[in-house]
Formats: C-alpha cells, sequence, structure tokens
C-alpha cells in the first residue's frame, strides 16, 4: 500500500509546532500538510508540566505568536492559560484535524531521486508502525526528553523513606500540605515550585550547590494595560511585543557588555527584597555573569516574599548523603523532609530523538552545521525550531516558520524541488547553544555546530534576525535543486544556485 504523503509534515504539537501549523494553513494555502505528535494532547511543554506554580518566565507578548494576541491581563501566565491559548489557536485557525496524535517519529530517509522523505513512526495507542512520505520535513519537537527528567545520581537516595519527586512527573495526588519539603536546585523550576508549595508546606527549603540570578518583575504590564485601553487588541499586542523585545535586547546587550553593572544591580535589587542582614552574596550572588545562564524572573517578588515571611529559605551547600529522613549536607547540617522535589532539569533531546538518514547515509548531528539556526549542512529539505536561549522562545519559531514558507514559495516559483545548505568551508566552529548551564554542556557534544558568521551564526537577536529571515535573502550558503541530484552533489560543492 502507498504511504500517506503530504507537502510538509511538521512533528510536534506544541506552541512551536501549532505556530508552523497556522503559518503554513496561511502563508502556503496550497500545500498539503500533517503534524505528528507523540503524546494524546495538544500544547508540549505546556500540557506535560504540573507542579505547583508551573507559569511562563518570559512575558506572554513575546512568548505568544505573532499572528494571535495575548489578551490575558497577566503578562507572565500560568501554565493553563498558557496551554488554553495554544489550544485555542489550533481550534480557530483550523489546525486540529491536521494532528495525528499518539504517533511517535522515529527515523526519517530523504530519497533524492523523488526528493521525499520517509517518516517512520509507532503509534503507542495501536501498537502500530506507520509510515508517511513528505517533500519537507519540519521538526518542531522541543529540546528535551519527554519520558524521563535529569535526576542526578544522589548518593544514600535508596535509604530515603519519604516522598521523592521530579517536576516533570508530577503527580496528581501529592498532598504537601503541612508537610516539610526540601526542593533541589536554582533554577527557574525551582524559583517556580518554592513559593507555590510555600503557601501550604510548613516549610520549604530550597537546596541549592551554586547560586542563580533572579530578579522580580511584576507580572502585570501596566503599559500593556495601558496600551489596551487606547489601542485595537492587535496593535497594542505589536506595541507591547516590541518594546519588551526592545527592553530584552538592552537588558542583554549590556550584560554582555558591562557584566559588572548588572552583577550590582541584580544584587541590590535582591537585596532589596530579602530582610535586613540576609546573606545575598552567599545565596544570591552567582560566580558567573548574567546571561551566561538564563536569568530566572520571580513574577511580583513571589520567592524574596516566602523568603522574607520564613515560609522558605535558601541553603547554599552540597548534599553529603540522603539519609531515611532526609539529606545530610557537606557542611553537616541535616535538613528533615517529607518530600524531594528535584528541580535538577531536563535531558536535552535533538529532534525529538528522531534519526536522519540521507540517500542511505545516517547523518551525524554533530558533524552538522546549523543554517541560520534552523536546518543544518547537507541534509535537503528539513528545518528545526529551536527558539532563542536569551528571549522568548516563539519570536525565533515564528521566523523559522515565515523563513520555511519563503522557501517553499522559492522552490515552486523557481521550479526545484530541492533545498540544501552547504557547509561553510571553515573549522571555525563552536557549539549551537552558548549557554553554560549544566543540561547544555551535558548534551552539547552530541548537537550541530554553529558558524562563525551568518548565515551559519546564531546571534540571538531577534530585530537582526526579522531583517535576516523575513527580508534576507534565500540563497546564501544553499542549493537548490531538481529531484535526482543526489545530497553529496550539494555537501561538497561550494556556491549557491538560486
Ligand atoms: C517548565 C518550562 C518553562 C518554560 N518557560 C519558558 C518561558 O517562559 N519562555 C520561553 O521562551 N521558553 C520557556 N520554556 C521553553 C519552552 O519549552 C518553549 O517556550 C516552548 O514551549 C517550546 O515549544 P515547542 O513546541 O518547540 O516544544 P515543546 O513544548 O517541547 O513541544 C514539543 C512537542 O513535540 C512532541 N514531540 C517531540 N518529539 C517527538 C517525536 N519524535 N515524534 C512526535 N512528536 C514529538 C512532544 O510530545 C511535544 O508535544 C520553558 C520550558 C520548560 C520546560
Amino acid at each position: 500500500m502507498a504511504a500517506d504523503h503530504v507537502d510538509v509534515l511538521i512533528v510536534g504539537a506544541g506552541l512551536s509546532g501549532i505556530g508552523a501549523a497556522v503559518h503554513l494553513g496561511r502563508e502556503c494555502p496550497g500545500k498539503t500538510y500533517a503534524v505528528l505528535e507523540a503524546r494524546g494532547a495538544i500544547g508540549g511543554t505546556w500540557d506535560l508540566f504540573r507542579y505547583p506554580g508551573i507559569r511562563s518566565d518570559s512575558d506572554m507578548y513575546t512568548l505568544g505568536y505573532s499572528f494571535e494576541p495575548w489578551t490575558d491581563p497577566k503578562a507572565i501566565a500560568d501554565g493553563d492559560s498558557i496551554r488554553a491559548y495554544v489550544r485555542r489557536t489550533a481550534r480557530e485557525y483550523d489546525v486540529e484535524r491536521h494532528i495525528r496524535f499518539h504517533h511517535w517519529a522515529l527515523r526519517a530517509e530523504w530519497d533524492s531521486a523523488t526528493a521525499r522523505w520517509t517518516v517512520h513512526a509507532h503509534r503507542d495507542d495501536t501498537g502500530e508502525d506507520v509510515t508517511l512520505t513528505c517533500g519537507f520535513l519540519f521538526t518542531n519537537s522541543g529540546y528535551y526528553r519527554y519520558d524521563e527528567g535529569y535526576t542526578p545520581r544522589f548518593p544514600g537516595v535508596e535509604r530515603y523513606a519519604g516522598t521523592l519527586v521530579h517536576p516533570q512527573h508530577w503527580p496528581d495526588d501529592l498532598d504537601y500540605a503541612g508537610k516539610r519539603v526540601v526542593v533541589i536546585g536554582s533554577g527557574a523550576t525551582a524559583v517556580t515550585v518554592v513559593p507555590a508549595m510555600a503557601e501550604r508546606a510548613a516549610h520549604v527549603t530550597m537546596l541549592q550547590r551554586s547560586p542563580t540570578y533572579v530578579i522580580a518583575l511584576p507580572s502585570r504590564d501596566r503599559f500593556a494595560d495601558a496600551a489596551r485601553r487606547w489601542l485595537p487588541p492587535k496593535a497594542a499586542y505589536a506595541v507591547v511585543r516590541w518594546k519588551n523585545v526592545t527592553l530584552g535586547v538592552a537588558n542583554f546587550q549590556l550584560s554582555r557588555r558591562a557584566p559588572g553593572v548588572v552583577k550590582r544591580f541584580l544584587r541590590r535589587a535582591a537585596k532589596g527584597r530579602l530582610p535586613s542582614g540576609y546573606d545575598v552574596d552567599r545565596h544570591f550572588s552567582p560566580r558567573y555573569d548574567p546571561w551566561d545562564q538564563r536569568l530566572c524572573v520571580v513574577p511580583d517578588g513571589d520567592l524574596f516574599a516566602a523568603l522574607s515571611a520564613g515560609r522558605a529559605s535558601v541553603v547554599t551547600d552540597t548534599i553529603d548523603t540522603f539519609t531515611e529522613h532526609g539529606i545530610r549536607l557537606a557542611s553537616g547540617e541535616e535538613l528533615p523532609a517529607d518530600v524531594v522535589v528535584t528541580a535538577t532539569g531536563l535531558n536535552l533531546l535533538a529532534l525529538g530523538g528522531i534519526t536522519l538518514t540521507v540517500d542511505g547515509a545516517e547523518v551525524d548531528l554533530a558533524s552538522t552545521v546549523a543554517y541560520k539556526g534552523m536546518m543544518l549542512s547537507g541534509v535537503p529539505n528539513f528545518a528545526m525550531t529551536i527558539g532563542y536561549t536569551n528571549a522568548s522562545w516563539t519570536l525565533k519559531a515564528d521566523l523559522v516558520a515565515t523563513y520555511v514558507c519563503r522557501l517553499l514559495h522559492h522552490l515552486d516559483d523557481t521550479g526545484r524541488q530541492i533545498v540544501t545548505p552547504l557547509a561553510p568551508d571553515t573549522d571555525d566552529l563552536e557549539p549551537i547553544i552558548d549557554l553554560k548551564s549544566g543540561y547544555v554542556l551535558r548534551a552539547v557534544d552530541q548537537l550541530p555546530k554553529q558558524g562563525p558568521q551568518a548565515p551559519w551564526r546564531l546571534h540571538q537577536n531577534y530585530p537582526r534576525d526579522v531583517r535576516l529571515m523575513r527580508h534576507g535573502p534565500l540563497t546564501d550558503g544553499v542549493r537548490f535543486d531538481r529531484a535526482g541530484v543526489p545530497a553529496t552533489a550539494a555537501t561538497t560543492s561550494g556556491g549557491t544556485d538560486a
């Protein structure tokens, strides 16, 4: 039986996959597409994570889609509202009927002779193996493993008699009211879960090996409230979005150029929200520079408020061992705990774990170079969405989807079927992600590289990318071919062919 065929196959029905499908439907209405989703629901991250307090840490005017105004007054929104927004978008833009749930894409094989991908998926509801073909493969599969969060091996953990929970797998029935809780970690999840659990727990201790930069921001944006009063929703959304983009870029650039100034500012801001005499340097002054890791936002300073009220505390120390009733630290101190939450992070996973082959040869991701942060050298008719590390993910996701639509039009207009990025002629390659967070460092060797300059460099700069991806050339660093030209010809030849 012939496999199902679509022009574009999107993998993932999270924030990015739904956005990609909307762009495709609006900007390339003549193209057929399907969305493969491994889970049984829309929303990805915003459906999976259910820990107390789950929320965005960037503002929704930039985490929302360019085409669908975020109208909720909360600028930093809870997980339920974000999930509802993604689902509503899928419904309103007629994406739902294109989604094939419970389809886990495993392997994709490119064939230059037919200019097609054959994609193999497994259905976890029926147990069937399914094959589809497509002209263009577009992964929107996020950046981490869904089946398992990251937990380091803690000594003595098997002795611990309390409840151990990872935020990625939160039990629906976990009752922590009146209990002593220890949250291990200092990242975005830890700073979210600590004040949320402190509302009902007897006490919550955030146990961190080393501090993170934490900044309090208002959960409601007064400028946005005013813009909504004076302007129609779409115009208000665009104005606030650009205001937030500009502030974000300025903040990032200042952190890179004058890290000392930003460090002092963040320290002073934290100190101002904590009780006098609090050891800010020990608990809130990291050794690294701002934006070497993502800054942690706490809406309305909720973490600082919980610390000031004595409902929560921070301990900066290392774990010697778990005991039967809690955790013993290197300092000798014991933290009794009825519940331990391991907010220790994610396991990075590129392309949702899909293996790619091109004309029979397996693609080694680590030896590819990312083109405009969204295609891979030597891999034809393929794009992936990876959001910004220093700004909202969706800003980049929207640009990638628009760029894919421009490329598809260009192929049609020029009578070609294949587009392949050509690896840059340089050894000056760097990791694709420049963050020094643990979850990045653990996996960076297996990821594609970036080159020294455009179109191989990720500038992590939205205004610059708008110029490059919405209005810039489509023909730099790539080769366009008709079906039948083997991909190896494209990867070894220099120059471009528009
Ligand atoms: C707790 C948390 C909070 C975050 N907060 C923010 C924030 O405030 N701002 C921000 O910019 N970013 C944030 N991020 C990053 C966040 O993941 C992105 O903002 C965004 O949700 C990513 O959307 P996505 O659709 O690309 O990926 P995901 O949300 O991860 O969705 C990917 C989808 O693809 C599916 N999938 C994966 N592999 C396959 C496969 N092989 N076959 C079929 N389907 C597959 C998954 O099941 C999932 O539904 C946060 C991340 C986490 C974990």
